[in-house]
């Protein structure tokens, strides 16, 4: 028997596809969730009545050399519990797919999350554009920045990266263990003194890399 391929497969779990359509660098995925029914986040109690449709971009991994958009179609239900206060919500993805207000789905973020830490932030986002991940260097440092973690134990080899509280505004210099794979210290300027003073309180470092790569 031969095998059946299914547009579903490209996608993350949940959805499927809608429609597609391949550009010489990108493919645009209209895709919605299989699910039926959806619990209000305020009540749980599942509603299948469709009040409206929206639609939201995501990127997601790459595919045959080209970048992937995704273009969810996001249903409002209406909430029709007697006992509950809301009247309409949105559609709401696991976490471990495409969290709300997300504008990657999560094993594209984990990617990136992945190359951020390899990398820093300019060889990272440089390596990221080869490999058709739409992601800014600052985009990379900021999704590091999210998933930190706080330390024990004490600190030997680091890297410093430069990175931005906000999108081209405010600089800062964040300090991440090469040893552990994680955000230590997050500075507020990226100036060399302040760097300096953070690391003469920390005593134990014995290697620093900085704007790894470059
Ligand atoms: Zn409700």
């Amino acid at each position: 028997m031969r095998p059946r391929f299914r547009s579903s497969s490209l996608v993350p779990a949940g959805f499927v596809v809608d429609h597609v359509d391949v550009g010489a660098d990108r493919i645009g995925l209209v895709v919605r969730s299989r699910a039926a029914e959806t619990p209000c986040p305020d009540c749980h109690v599942p509603s299948r009545r469709i009040q409206s449709r929206y639609r939201r971009r995501a990127a997601d991994l790459p595919l045959g050399g080209r970048r992937v958009e995704l273009q969810v179609l996001v249903r409002r239900f209406w909430c029709d519990a007697a006992a509950c206060g809301r009247k309409i919500f949105a559609e709401r993805f696991p976490e471990g797919v495409l969290p709300a207000f997300a504008r990657r789905t999560a094993r594209l973020e984990q990617i990136v999350h992945h190359l951020g830490l390899a990398l820093g932030g300019r060889p990272g986002a440089g390596l990221a554009q080869r490999l058709m991940l739409p992601v800014s260097r600052d985009t990379l440092l900021r999704v590091v920045r999210r998933r930190a973690t706080t330390p024990s134990d004490p600190l030997s080899a680091i890297g410093i990266d430069d990175f931005a509280w906000r999108r081209n505004h405010r600089y800062g210099t964040l300090v991440c263990d090469l040893e552990r794979r994680r955000i230590v210290a997050l500075l507020p300027d990226r100036e060399q003194a302040t760097a300096q003073t953070w690391l003469k309180e920390n005593a134990s470092i014995r290697i620093v890399a900085r704007d790894r790569g470059g």
